[in-house]
């Protein structure tokens, strides 16, 4: 039989949120309220928002809310000469609860090989967080047929060893469904999560058959439900949808 695993519905807000998106916060405080008890929620927003974002949550009047905040990236080091950059220990200072690494943006924007996102999870371990570590194959890798292997080599390279189902969570965004509006078919991602399924067992055992893993690219709340009901499919990594607190409730309502 499959465990039973809890829903995780995260937003990741990319560069997008200024202070008067604390706003779109309290509505989906609000409404997780509502939820059913097997999801948990997740926002993401950019750097400078999250000490506000997790002293709003904090003080709210319902403290049993399944909410939490998380970030979008952080440095390898704890701290050190590096301009512009934020670390882990900062993001866990600040409130956030969960760190984004090796998403296919910064993949390909900041150049962050398998090796790097790899150290970046060990970062967020350091901080004591947990790391969505995410993977998926272009639109070309998908076309010539290597879209498994793709997806075993990144799983390979990105992930630590000492993963376990309450510190690691995997997101599977294939890189041309992310902000396009195209998404594979439930069978397609079907076969992919099974695949990551069974490597994350192979590899970390009864703690593998236990981790969210989650689908991103293009969730939207008009095809929520049907992503949310593929086997090994525990949630979502959702992008523009979450930047309306309705849009990021009405699917996190269909899981
Ligand atoms: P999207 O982005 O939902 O806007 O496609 C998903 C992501 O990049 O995490």
């Amino acid at each position: 039989p499959v465990p039973a695993v809890r829903s995780l519905i995260a937003g990741n807000w990319k560069m997008n949120g200024l202070k008067a998106a604390s706003s779109e916060l309290d509505a989906i405080l609000e409404g997780a309220a509502q939820l059913s008890s097997g999801v948990d929620l997740l926002v993401c927003p950019p750097a400078t928002l999250i000490a506000a974002f997790a002293d709003r949550l904090a003080a709210h009047a319902n403290s049993a809310l399944p909410v939490a905040i998380g970030a979008q990236d952080c440095h390898t080091n704890a701290a050190g000469a590096h301009t512009g950059d934020i670390s882990a220990e900062m993001l866990a200072d600040a409130g956030a609860r969960t760190i984004i690494v090796g998403h296919s943006e910064r993949r390909a924007d900041h150049a962050e090989t398998d090796a790097i996102v790899r150290t970046k999870a060990q970062a967020v371990w350091r901080a004591g967080l947990v790391a969505i570590v995410c993977v998926g194959e272009t639109q070309g890798e998908r076309n010539a047929g290597h879209t498994l292997d793709v997806v075993a080599g990144q799983l390979a390279g990105s992930l630590p060893d000492g993963a376990t189902a309450a510190n690691l969570v995997v997101a599977y965004e294939p890189v041309w469904a992310i902000g396009t509006g195209m998404t594979p078919t439930a069978a397609d991602v079907e076969e992919v999560h099974g695949f990551i399924r069974q490597t994350l067992t192979q590899r970390f055992n009864g703690e593998g058959e236990r981790m969210r893993l989650l689908y991103g690219g293009s969730v939207k709340p008009s095809n929520a439900s049907e992503l949310m009901a593929v086997p090994h499919v525990n949630g979502a990594l959702v992008g523009g949808a979450s930047l309306k607190a309705s849009d990021f409730l009405a699917i996190a309502a269909g899981c």
